[in-house]
């Protein structure tokens, strides 16, 4: 069993520290919402759009949602309106994005319309689960109300842009919970514009540049990114910080999405790491001198 030094907190509120946010922000989803942060209720509407589109390389995804923004004429509160399916479903006809659709985009604007009309946000149809039995329930919550409700299933292939941790195949959910972080975490670059969602209370959002990191720092055993996964990494950060575990998310990702991390030894990248101690592919192996 591989596990991190002693050190390890030190090594990663280091790495934290010295990261350079600006360069990776503008490679991240992130940066499509932030201009409208002041704006609670267009951001939250622009995040789940986002969140669903983040699919790919973040060139593709930022190109999609300029597409979007395009086709509805960058007014996101009214996409979020009751009507605004309605309203925009020949503009999204022909939206393309990897294997996500126009059709399956304006039923999800549908969805996030009567969501808004029925509980005010988002953000409280997340709170009242998280309320009731924690995160995953939350998480529940909010991918069930996007799923639909009734008979109608909504197009081809679009439920299954909304797992759920409760659901069988234990999907680690990534889209949904970074979109949470986005829209709960205060600290930087997150926007807070949900209230009510603790720090402490968030997981993390395992992708797989996370997963390979977490993996080779110690942080989880698993091979398997399901949401027992999931919950071991952020119980591991949680040992690191306590109040605000999934400060870290946003350096893990970008430490692989960036190439600083060439996921295997390289010492001319790997010499000035300062996670290198903790690291699996440069820790001593069992047995050797
Ligand atoms: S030591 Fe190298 S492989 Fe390990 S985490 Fe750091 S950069 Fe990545």
């Amino acid at each position: 069993m591989h596990h991190p030094t002693p050190e390890f907190p030190a090594h990663l509120e280091a790495l934290y520290r010295q990261f350079p946010f600006d360069r990776s922000l503008a490679q991240d989803p992130l940066s499509c919402v932030r201009p409208l942060a002041s704006d609670p209720a267009a951001a939250e509407v622009a995040g789940i759009f986002a969140a669903t589109l983040a699919i790919g390389n973040v060139t593709a995804i930022r190109g999609a949602f300029a597409d979007l923004g395009r086709r509805v004429d960058q007014d996101f509160a009214a996409l979020g309106e009751p009507r605004g399916g309605r309203r925009y479903r020949s503009a999204l006809r022909t939206f393309r994005h990897r294997w996500i659709r126009g059709d399956q985009l304006a039923f999800l604007a549908g969805q996030v319309g009567r969501l808004r009309h029925e509980h005010g946000s988002l953000g409280e149809l997340f709170r009242s689960g998280l309320e009731e039995g924690g995160f995953a329930h939350g998480l529940d919550r909010l991918a069930r109300g996007l799923r639909g409700n009734g008979t109608n299933r909504g197009p081809r292939g679009y439920r299954v842009l909304f797992p759920s941790p409760l659901d069988g195949a234990h999907s680690p959910c990534k889209r949904e919970t970074l979109y949470v972080r986005w829209m709960s975490r205060t600290g930087f670059p997150d926007l807070g514009v949900w209230t009510g969602v603790p720090s402490a209370d968030l997981r993390i959002p395992l992708d797989l540049h996370v997963h390979w990191i977490a993996y080779h720092l110690g942080l989880t055993h698993r091979r398997s990114r399901n949401w027992a996964t999931v919950e071991e990494v952020t119980a591991a950060l949680r040992q690191v910080d306590p109040v605000d575990p999934i400060k870290y998310d946003f350096v893990l990702c970008h430490t692989g999405i960036s190439g600083d991390c060439p996921k295997e030894r390289d010492m001319r990248v790997c010499g000035p790491c300062v996670v290198r101690p903790d690291c699996l592919l440069w820790r001593p192996r069992r047995g050797a001198s």
